[in-house]
């Protein structure tokens, strides 16, 4: 997809991103390297996915006078490494949310999203948290941190990194991500809660129109969630394990009881053998124990082969669930960013 854009067309909203922040260093009058090049030079190690590119580039330019950061990223002049941090470090991440909102609104009237739509136009956005910096000595003000059980302390910052994704579609397009604050609260799962509260808060303009399903681990299928993110146009699918949905899972074994619990099997050839789908599903049920409880819908997938479990889950959803739209609700467990594997 990048291809059929054109990287320098999707660079360009990166530097038109860019020529909008303001350099902290007014002042200073030693500005060897401007703000454009310490962006785009940081930002093509990380394209790159090479730790060395910068240095490698440096020592290419002495040699030949050019370089890969010039005719790829448009750098002028490479800073090091230090110098990038210097100069971005007092710079806020927010000032490129703007290129994130660009490119998915281009994409979107490009048609490139088309792919990515399911359940009758909708496109998945996984929240997802994750940690991009782990220290035991360095650490500063806006640092989340652990202790150990040995006394020592691990030092950290995470994110949510939201990402659109598909089912059979192997790129995402990855959203601005929100940073999780260690302000946000005293548990880890409360501060990531906080950061993608504020997320979708950022984003009711741009996605609050209904045509948003918004995926989460179990740590989302909570009542306050759940309810903030209906009421400003989103819908979603949690994943909604037993262990923290104790009431809602006392309901599904009444209803289940009374046989009032839905339920589908397919069979799938894979290979020389076959994999039975099978789905259970209840509408209407309450989310949690307190009251007021809201009602949500909630949907499981086994998979077996040879009598084994080779792959369950189970989620809610604000979606009613039906003969006609279980398996692509159930499909989305084969996209890119669900189900990976979390931190204990
Ligand atoms: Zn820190």
């Amino acid at each position: 997809m990048i291809e059929v854009l054109g990287f320098t067309a999707l660079l360009g909203y990166l530097q038109a991103g860019i020529a909008k922040m303001s350099d902290p260093r007014k002042d200073s009058p030693n500005k060897q390297y401007s703000v454009k090049d310490a962006v785009l030079s940081a930002f093509g190690a990380f394209f790159m996915q090479c730790e060395s590119f910068l240095e490698y580039q440096r020592q290419l330019n002495s040699r030949k006078g050019r370089d890969n950061t010039q005719t790829l990223f448009r750098v002028a002049k490479i800073p090091t490494d230090n110098q990038i941090r210097n100069i971005l470090d007092p710079i806020g991440a927010s000032t490129l949310v703007s290129v994130f909102h660009q490119i998915y609104r281009v994409l979107k009237t490009k048609g490139y999203l088309k792919p990515f739509e399911v359940l009758g136009g909708q496109l998945l956005v996984s929240l997802d948290g994750t940690e991009y910096f782990s220290s035991q000595s360095i650490h500063c003000d806006q640092c989340s941190h652990r202790t150990h059980k040995n006394g020592t302390v691990t030092y950290f910052h995470s994110a949510i990194l939201p990402a659109i994704v598909a089912p059979g579609q192997e790129h995402v397009i990855s959203l601005d991500p929100e940073f999780i604050t260690p302000q946000d609260g005293h548990e880890k799962q409360d501060c990531e809660i906080e950061a993608a509260k504020r997320w979708v808060n950022r984003h009711t303009e741009l996605f609050g129109n209904g045509q948003v399903t918004l995926l989460g681990d179990d740590l989302y299928s909570r009542q306050p969630m759940c309810e903030l993110v209906t009421s400003l146009g989103f819908h979603y699918i949690f994943t909604c394990l037993p262990e923290s949905h104790i009431a809602l899972y006392d309901w599904l074994k009444y209803l289940n009881t009374n046989g009032e619990v839905s339920h589908q099997s397919v069979r799938v050839r894979h290979g020389r053998k076959w994999h039975f789908y099978n789905y259970r599903w209840a509408n209407n049920i309450p989310l949690r124990d307190s009251q007021p409880a809201m009602l949500t819908n909630w949907f499981e997938l086994t998979i077996t082969c040879d009598e084994q479990v080779i792959f369950e889950n189970a989620w809610v959803c604000d979606r009613p669930v039906s003969n006609d739209n279980i398996t692509e609700l159930a499909d989305k467990r084969s996209c890119p960013m669900e189900n990976r594997e979390r931190e204990p």
